[in-house]
C-alpha cells in the first residue's frame, strides 16, 4: 500500500514535566505497539501551546520539559524513522484552525466537558479560568483534523475531546462541505491501563499532582515510591485477607505485569490471578506484592534508561529530530488549512476568487 493512504494516528503529550507510567500503559505503548506495525502513518507531538494554557506565567517550566518529553519519547521507541515527532508552538497553521472552530462550538457546550470541569476543580481556577484552557478541546481538533487522523491512542480521560472533536468535524462538512476527518480513540486494552491512579491511590497519576512513577526515575526514588505506597488499608498483618479491585498496588500489578513476569519474580504464583486470589483469601504480605510490583517496574524501565542514556549523550540529534518532524508536520497542516480556507471561499487571491464573487454577487441583484 502506498504510505499516503495508510491511516493516521495522532498524540501528544502536554511538556508540563516529565512522563511517567501512567502514560505509558495509557498511551505510549499504543502508540508505540501501532507505528512498529507499519500499518499507520504516525505523528507524535509536544503540545507546548496547549500547556501554556494553563501555565501563562511559568513559561520556563513548558520551555524546560519539552527536551525532557522528546527524551521520554525516544526512550519508549518513538522511532523517528517510522514517525514524525514535532512541536505544536512550531507549525502556526494548529492556531489558524483552532480559530476557525472556535465559531462552531458554544460556551455552554464547553463547559459540559467533564474532563475540563474536572481539571478546573483540581487546579482551582473557581472564577478566573484561562479562556485558552476552556477552549483547548477546540485547540486539541485542530491537532488532529489538520494531520487527517483517524485513530488517537490515548488514555481515557480523552474520550470527551474526541467527542467534542467529531461534533466540529460534523459541523464543518455540513456547512462547508466534506473537507475533514473524523478520529475515534484507541483506549489500552486494559482496563486498568485506561486512567492508572497515582501512587497516592487518587484517582489519575498526573505531572500535576505529584503522584508519578517517571520513566526517568532513579531505582532508588522509585523504590521508595513503591514502598510508600498505600495497599488496602484494612490489611494489617500478612495472614487477613485483603481487597485487590481498589488496592493500587494491584492496579499497578494488572496494568504492567504479565504472567511471565509472575513466574519470573514469585514463580510460587505462575498467574496474577492466583496471587490475587491468594492475597484475597489472606497468607501474601504487603512488602512481597511490593517488591514484585519494583522489580516489575525495573525489568520495564531499565532498557528505557539505557535508550534515555543514549540520547542525553547526542542531544544534538535529538534537536535535528525535532526540527526535521516540524518541518515536515508544517507541511502537512499547511495543506490541510488550504483545503479548509477553500471549502470555506476565502483564498481571495486564488484564481481571482474575489472578483468572482463580486461579479456574481452582482449579476444576482
Ligand atoms: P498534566 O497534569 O499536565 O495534565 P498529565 O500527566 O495528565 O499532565 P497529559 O500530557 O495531559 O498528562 O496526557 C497525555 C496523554 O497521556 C493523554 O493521552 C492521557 O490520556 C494519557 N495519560 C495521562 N495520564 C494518564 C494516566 N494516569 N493513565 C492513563 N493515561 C494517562
Ligand atoms: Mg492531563
Amino acid at each position: 500500500m502506498d504510505k499516503k493512504e495508510k491511516p493516521v494516528f495522532v498524540t501528544g503529550d502536554r511538556p508540563t514535566g516529565k512522563l511517567h507510567i501512567g502514560h505509558l500503559v495509557g498511551s505510549l505503548k499504543t502508540r508505540v505497539e501501532m507505528q512498529d506495525s507499519g500499518k499507520y502513518q504516525s505523528y507524535i507531538f509536544i503540545a507546548d501551546m496547549q500547556a501554556l494554557t494553563d501555565n501563562a506565567k511559568n513559561p520556563e517550566k513548558i520551555r524546560e520539559s519539552i527536551m525532557e518529553v522528546a527524551l521520554d519519547y525516544l526512550s519508549v521507541g518513538v522511532d523517528p524513522q517510522k514517525s514524525t515527532i514535532f512541536i505544536q508552538s512550531q507549525v502556526p497553521q494548529l492556531n489558524e484552525l483552532t480559530v476557525i472552530f472556535l465559531n462552531l462550538v458554544t460556551l455552554s457546550r464547553l463547559q459540559r466537558n467533564p474532563t475540563v470541569k474536572n481539571e478546573i476543580k483540581e487546579k482551582g481556577f473557581k472564577d478566573s479560568i484561562p479562556v485558552g484552557f476552556l477552549v483547548y478541546p477546540i485547540s486539541q481538533t485542530a491537532d488532529t483534523t489538520a494531520f487527517n487522523a483517524t485513530l488517537l491512542p490515548v488514555g481515557e480521560d480523552q474520550n470527551p475531546m474526541t467527542e467534542q472533536g467529531r461534533e466540529i468535524v460534523r459541523t464543518f462538512n455540513a456547512i462547508y462541505g466534506d473537507t475533514l476527518v473524523e478520529s475515534t480513540n484507541v483506549l489500552p486494552n486494559k482496563k486498568d491501563s485506561m486512567r492508572l491512579p497515582g501512587t497516592d491511590g487518587k484517582a489519575k497519576m498526573s505531572k500535576s499532582m505529584n503522584n508519578c512513577i517517571y520513566l526517568s526515575d532513579t531505582p532508588e526514588e522509585i523504590k521508595t515510591k513503591v514502598m510508600g505506597m498505600f495497599t488496602d488499608p484494612n490489611h494489617i498483618k500478612v495472614e487477613m485477607p485483603g481487597e485487590t479491585e481498589n488496592n493500587t498496588v494491584f492496579v499497578y500489578l494488572r496494568a504492567l505485569a504479565t504472567d511471565e513476569d509472575i513466574r519470573q519474580f514469585a514463580p510460587e504464583f505462575e498467574t496474577l490471578k492466583s496471587l490475587e486470589n491468594q492475597y484475597r483469601k489472606g497468607g501474601v504480605g504487603d512488602v512481597k506484592i511490593k517488591k514484585l510490583l519494583l522489580s516489575i517496574i525495573e525489568k520495564i524501565l531499565t532498557p528505557i534508561r539505557e535508550k534515555r542514556h543514549y540520547y542525553e549523550e547526542h542531544i544534538d540529534e535529538v534537536i535535528k529530530i525535532l526540527e526535521d518532524g516540524c518541518e515536515k508536520a508544517r507541511s502537512v497542516a499547511q495543506e490541510t488549512l488550504s483545503k479548509v480556507r477553500k471549502a470555506m471561499g476565502i483564498e481571495y487571491f486564488k484564481d481571482n476568487a474575489l472578483k468572482k464573487y463580486y461579479l456574481e454577487t452582482k449579476k444576482n441583484k
